[in-house]
Parts: structure tokens; C-alpha cells; sequence
């Protein structure tokens, strides 16, 4: 009884909570929160000082008793209070101004494919500790591959890749369920990892991991794309000690992609191999569907098809279509319950 109460005037969330960016879904009204996952607490108080965007922009500037901390590696919790903290900030901060007493929401969250049942429990545990009154868990490949408008519904076999901040899924999606998968931690964070050691190794310069992430943005690429593009690279000299800063072509950057890239079509590859051949006619048929922020990198598209021999086509707007798939499932009661993994608790409080 309370429960449908609650239902009524509560506004639920569906909540992307990815490695670099957390997205917040509010029914009926669409995406309200798209901030990067970075937390920066106070060591003496324990305090929050900032979420977000202003975290993310304290990273690496902060004096020793400020840490910024981004609470979750590969799409699990590493740090478990910070990701309560952060979930109760943005739950709160959505939640704000319609009714004097906002109840509390019902949030459907995505969580990765290979969580084991004590990390999904933290998951659970932290959206409940953040102000949820229901929870339910959802992969995050099926939320997006339904946000890429995918048939995830019928007997037709779709395949999603999601290329995010820790790592890349790879999953065939058939029937509402995830029918074969693959996980590799190859995604966002590797590859502005993978050009911190292109710039020390072959440009003897020491860089920042934001920096990195910048020109992968700006001028990254999976391949050779017509246009030849340079970005100025501002490090510190490895040899004299003093900053520096030289021009890297795409082509060098390409370079230092290139194993990251290689890494992802081999385990698409070997993802198709294993997938039942009535599955895999449909996707050679349909072709692939890549998602998460990753997918924007230049080329990738063009070269996964190429290896693969079949369509790839990239999702629009792909770094908020898990948010907007999980989003859909808070307007279809039936569908959410028929999709969300099992509860690790019995019941929760109020329901
Ligand atoms: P997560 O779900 O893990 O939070 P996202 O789907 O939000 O990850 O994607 C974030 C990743 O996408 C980051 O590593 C970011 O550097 C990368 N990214 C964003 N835009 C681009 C782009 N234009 N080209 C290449 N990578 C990008
Ligand atoms: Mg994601």
C-alpha cells in the first residue's frame, strides 16, 4: 500500500553508473544529471567538497588533504562509501523542490556483465544507502542496446559493444537476455594510458592522464580518416625537468591506439565465434551497434567492420543511450521485472 502511495508522487530514477560518467534519468522528463564519477572528499572531515564536473576539474591539483577519488574501476565499486556518497548527492540534488517531502525513488541502475553477487550486492547497498526505496539491477548492455533502438524484444539476435571508461562489453542480446558475452578492461581509460606511454617512450615526455584524454578527443582516431590533424601536447621533459610542448600528428596518435583497438576487434571476433549460428546470421545480416563514449573515436566504426565483415554502425548520442534504455524500462513495470537480475535481498523495507 505504501508502496503505490510512494509510486505515485515519487519521480524514479534510472541511474548509468559507468567508470567515468554517471548519468541520472528522471521519469517523465528525461535525462537531468550527466556529470563525470569523481568525488573530492576531505580527509580530516570526511566531507564532501565537490561531485562531478568540479571534482573532475580538481584532479591532480588538489592539496594533500583533499583526495579526488573516482569511486568505481571497470563499472564496479572500488570505493564503496564515496559511490554511496555520490549516489545520495545526485539522488538528492534530482529529488530537490517538487514536494516539501520528496519520497523516496524507485532506481533501476546498470551494472556490468561479469559483476560477482557480493559487488551487485554493493550496488544494491549504496542505492539504498543513497535514499532509494526499491532497486533494481540491469545490464548495462541490454539498457543499451535498447537505448540504440535495438529489437532487444524479439527472437533476433543483436549485438552491442559498449565501449566505456574501464572496459568494453561485448554482448549478443536476444529475447530481453544476454544470450553470449565477452568483458575485456580495454575502453576509454586504456587508451589515455596507452598514450601516456607513447609520449614517454617515443617523445621522451611526461604527461598528464587528462591531457591525454584531451587529445585522444580532439585528434584520436582508429584509423586514417582523410584529414591530417596535429594538437599541441604539453608535458614535462623527461630529461630536463622543465614543461615542453610539441606537436603530435594522428598519425602518432593512431600509433599509440592501435593495440587497443586491435584488442577490441580480436574479441569481437572471438565473441562471434562463439555465438549460435542462428544468432550469428541475424547480426551478419543486421550488423553491430557500438555505444559508450568510446564508440566516437574516429574510424573505429570503419575498422571493426572491416575485420569483422559486417555493418557497424555507431549508436546516436552514444554515451547517454544506457541511461536512456534504463530510462524506457521505468514506463514498463512488466518489462523492468523481466529484466532486472535477481534481488540479492529478500524485500526491501517499504515494499
Ligand atoms: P562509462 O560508461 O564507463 O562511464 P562512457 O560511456 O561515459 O564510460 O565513456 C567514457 C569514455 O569515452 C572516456 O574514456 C572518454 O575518454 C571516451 N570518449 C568520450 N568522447 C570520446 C571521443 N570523441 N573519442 C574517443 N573517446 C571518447
Ligand atoms: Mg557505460
Amino acid at each position: 500500500m505504501f508502496g503505490n502511495l510512494f509510486g505515485k508522487f515519487s519521480r524514479n530514477l534510472a541511474i548509468d553508473l559507468g567508470t567515468a560518467n554517471t548519468l541520472v534519468y528522471v521519469q517523465g522528463e528525461g535525462i537531468k544529471i550527466n556529470e563525470p564519477s569523481v568525488v573530492a572528499v576531505n580527509n580530516r572531515t570526511g566531507a564532501l567538497v565537490a561531485v562531478g564536473r568540479s571534482a573532475r576539474d580538481m584532479l591532480g591539483k588538489t592539496p594533500p588533504h583533499i583526495t579526488t577519488v573516482r569511486p568505481l574501476v571497470k563499472g564496479i565499486i572500488s570505493d564503496f562509501e564515496v559511490t554511496e556518497k555520490m549516489l545520495k548527492y545526485f539522488i538528492e540534488k534530482v529529488g530537490r523542490g517538487k514536494f516539501a517531502i520528496a519520497p523516496r525513488p524507485l532506481v533501476v541502475v546498470g551494472v556490468p556483465l561479469d559483476l560477482t553477487e557480493v559487488e551487485r550486492k554493493a550496488v544494491e547497498d549504496a542505492t539504498f544507502g543513497g535514499g532509494a526505496r526499491k532497486v533494481y539491477l540491469v545490464e548495462e548492455v541490454i539498457a543499451g542496446a535498447m537505448g540504440a533502438r535495438l529489437p532487444t524484444s524479439e527472437s533476433v539476435g543483436s549485438m552491442i559493444v559498449d565501449i566505456g571508461g574501464g572496459s568494453t562489453e561485448i554482448a549478443v542480446v536476444s529475447l530481453n537476455g544476454v544470450v553470449k558475452w565477452r568483458s575485456l578492461p580495454v575502453a576509454g581509460d586504456e587508451m589515455n594510458r596507452s598514450i601516456v606511454q607513447y609520449a614517454r617512450e617515443v617523445l621522451n615526455l611526461v604527461l598528464g592522464e587528462k591531457v591525454a584524454e584531451e587529445i585522444k578527443i580532439k585528434i584520436g582516431s582508429a584509423q586514417e580518416f582523410g584529414e591530417q590533424m596535429e594538437y599541441p601536447m604539453r608535458g614535462r621533459d623527461l630529461l630536463t625537468g622543465l614543461p615542453r610542448e610539441i606537436m603530435v600528428t594522428d598519425a602518432q596518435v593512431r600509433d599509440a591506439l592501435s593495440r587497443s583497438v586491435r584488442q577490441i576487434i580480436e574479441n569481437i571476433k572471438i565473441t562471434l565465434e562463439i555465438t549460435p549460428p542462428e544468432l550469428a546470421a541475424d547480426i551478419y545480416e543486421r550488423g553491430l551497434v557500438l555505444s559508450g563514449g568510446g564508440a566516437l573515436l574516429r574510424g573505429l566504426d570503419k575498422i571493426i567492420s572491416q575485420h569483422s565483415d559486417i555493418p557497424v554502425r555507431v549508436a546516436d548520442d552514444p554515451l547517454t543511450g544506457v541511461a536512456r534504455g534504463l530510462g524506457m524500462l521505468l514506463d514498463d513495470n512488466a518489462l523492468l521485472k523481466g529484466i532486472a537480475l535477481p534481488s540479492t535481498r529478500e524485500t526491501s523495507v517499504l515494499n
